[in-house]
């Protein structure tokens, strides 16, 4: 009967401790499941840079603050740029420094017409056809990777245009690319990002402050920030000054801890891992 008795308690111990390790267990697994699909590591928010038209004002004035504080860009590159024809080496160090070399098309076409008297007719998407469009995308796809040997790669759209007549040309490209940048000034959460048309604010004039005011929106919003400038001290109309550029840069700096900072290959895939295991949830 003690026998009996002893054994009824120590099942009963048993049990305790089994149900105590279990939920032990469970709460284990999902402290580990939240951590490991925090959305930006564990960090406040994202910030992407980006500069795009392959610019001689980009290797002279950003690339040089960029490598001297360790910060990793995406380049969006028209292969047919003047400073691509003549600095083309110095384009192709770019990779080795960590920063993207992203597909801006090979001639950068845009849709001409009423206000876009800009745009040469030879080069307005207009004219094109959706085969010519792809094959230029995909030739400046073969170019880069002549540069860079990189068979993932993302794209950005030339001034924000993404259709050929009524079709969308980047839905059959979708195994070209990880991920497309468009220019609406918006910024979403990790959940709300559609990958092929990823909203960024385009720069054009701010100072530092309202630069990195942009900054502490996302902190504050927990968003993904992805910041476009064309000109650097010159280059394009679309400019920002050398103390806007260099303020914002060490705000992103001096605040690592607290922002994920990559190239958007690097961050498109990331967001990629995050939405299929929040799928898979
Ligand atoms: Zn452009």
């Amino acid at each position: 009967m003690q026998l009996v008795a002893y054994s009824y308690l120590s099942n009963l111990t048993f049990m305790k401790k089994y149900f105590i390790g279990l939920s032990l267990i469970h709460i284990l697994f999902i402290g580990s499941f939240a951590q490991s699909n925090q959305p930006w590591q564990g960090k406040k928010c994202a910030v992407v840079i980006t500069y795009d038209d392959a610019i001689n004002q980009h290797l002279d004035n950003a690339i040089p603050v960029l490598d001297s504080l360790g910060l990793k860009a995406t380049f969006y590159i028209t292969a047919f740029s003047a400073s691509m024809q003549t600095r083309i080496n110095e384009w192709k160090k770019l990779p080795e420094h960590g920063h993207e070399l992203g597909n801006h098309t090979l001639f950068h076409p845009c849709m001409g017409g009423k206000g876009r008297e800009w745009v040469k007719p030879e080069y307005d998407m207009s004219t094109y056809t959706l085969q010519r469009m792809i094959d230029e995308i995909r030739m400046t796809n073969v170019f880069l990777r002549s540069l860079d040997g990189q068979t993932k790669r993302t794209f950005a759209f030339t001034c924000g245009d993404m259709k050929i007549g009524d079709s969308s040309f980047i839905n059959g490209m979708k195994n070209d690319f990880v991920a497309a940048r468009a220019v609406r000034n918006q910024m979403h959460r990790i959940n709300e990002i559609d990958l092929y048309n990823i909203d960024c604010y385009v720069v054009n004039g701010q100072s530092g402050e309202q630069l990195i005011s942009w900054v502490k929106q996302a902190m504050e919003t927990n968003s993904l920030l992805v910041v476009l400038f064309h000109g650097v001290n010159g280059g394009n109309a679309l400019n920002v000054s050398l103390p806007a550029h260099s303020e914002f840069l060490h705000f992103l700096k001096d605040n690592q801890k607290d922002i994920m900072i990559a190239p958007m290959i690097t961050m498109a895939e990331h967001i990629k891992d995050w939405q299929a295991r929040n799928l898979a949830k």
